[in-house]
């Protein structure tokens, strides 16, 4: 039987979830590629490589090098560049690739949301009467608050930022979901918090601070999803189980 070379762009719940499910699957010789942002990533089975490929033309060359069979790409919802990339290298490559595309969360009945373009887009949107927020857009992009720095900020990130990156008046708390409704509710309660910060992600690990704010009747500033080129895609990880399915049929019978 010939093995499918395949390659997963990683660095979201779904490429874990694909990665654990695909170990020990003899059909599969699986490469996770993470970006190596975080010093302490999940651990996971299998074959993984850290770091940038060199754009889409290194990509495109490892494709080819390491001759690969596919590639799926399951890095997060905010990782644009990295996606746009991915396409692209798998096009000049030749090899077939398929992205999972998570659906963005949309507001409920009782949701009080205020969407905006970007995190610079976030610090406006807070205004300039002092806040207290409860700021998850991850640890990368906090200048836009450094500058707002009459608001009180509760930054919740899986890894901490550098101490000099931080706001002002800012409690950091480390940690990494899935997180719960009632712990969630006691957080914002806990601090005083009177609007929350997040970017669009989707998903349902994170998605228990939303119903929070909805119980407490607070408003959400919501990050829109960067636009993304097309490219054959699916929800969820089982989709993408029998996407694999059906090329490792195909490669085997050529
Ligand atoms: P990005 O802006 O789309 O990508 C920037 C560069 O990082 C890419 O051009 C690539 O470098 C490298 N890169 C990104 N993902 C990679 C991967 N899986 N394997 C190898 N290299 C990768 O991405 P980002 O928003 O900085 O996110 C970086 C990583 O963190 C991604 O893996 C993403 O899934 C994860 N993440 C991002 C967010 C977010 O909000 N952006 C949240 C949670 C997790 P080269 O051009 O040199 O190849």
């Amino acid at each position: 039987m010939k093995q499918s070379k395949l390659l997963i762009l990683g660095g979201s719940g779904e490429a874990a979830a694909l990665a654990r499910a695909l170990h020990g699957d003899a059909r599969y010789d699986v490469t996770l590629s993470l970006a190596g942002r975080t010093s302490e990533p999940v651990k996971l089975p299998g074959t993984i490589r850290t770091g940038g490929f060199g754009g889409a033309e290194g990509l495109a060359r490892t494709l080819r090098d390491e001759k690969f069979d596919l590639v799926i790409d399951a890095t997060h919802p905010f990782a644009d560049q990295m996606k746009a990339n991915a396409i692209e290298a798998a096009r000049v490559a030749g090899i077939p690739l398929l992205a999972i595309r998570r659906p963005a969360w949309t507001p409920v009945e009782g949701d009080n949301w205020i969407a905006v373009d970007g995190i610079e887009g976030t610090a406006v949107a807070l205004g300039e009467t002092a806040r207290r927020v409860f700021l998850t857009t991850g640890r990368d992009e906090l200048r836009p608050f450094v500058k707002a720095s009459q608001h009180f900020y509760l930054l919740r990130s899986v890894e901490a930022p550098a101490p000099d990156a931080l706001p002002v008046h800012v409690e950091l708390i480390v940690a990494r979901g899935p997180f719960r409704l009632e712990d969630e509710l006691a957080l914002l309660k806990q601090h005083a918090i009177d609007i929350v910060v997040t970017k669009n992600s989707g998903g349902e690990a994170t998605y228990a601070k939303l119903e929070a704010a909805r119980t407490l009747r607070l408003p959400v500033i919501m990050v829109r999803r960067p636009s993304l080129p097309d490219a054959p895609s699916v929800e969820i990880v089982g989709e993408a189980l029998q996407w694999l399915e059906r090329h490792h049929v195909s490669a085997s019978s050529t």
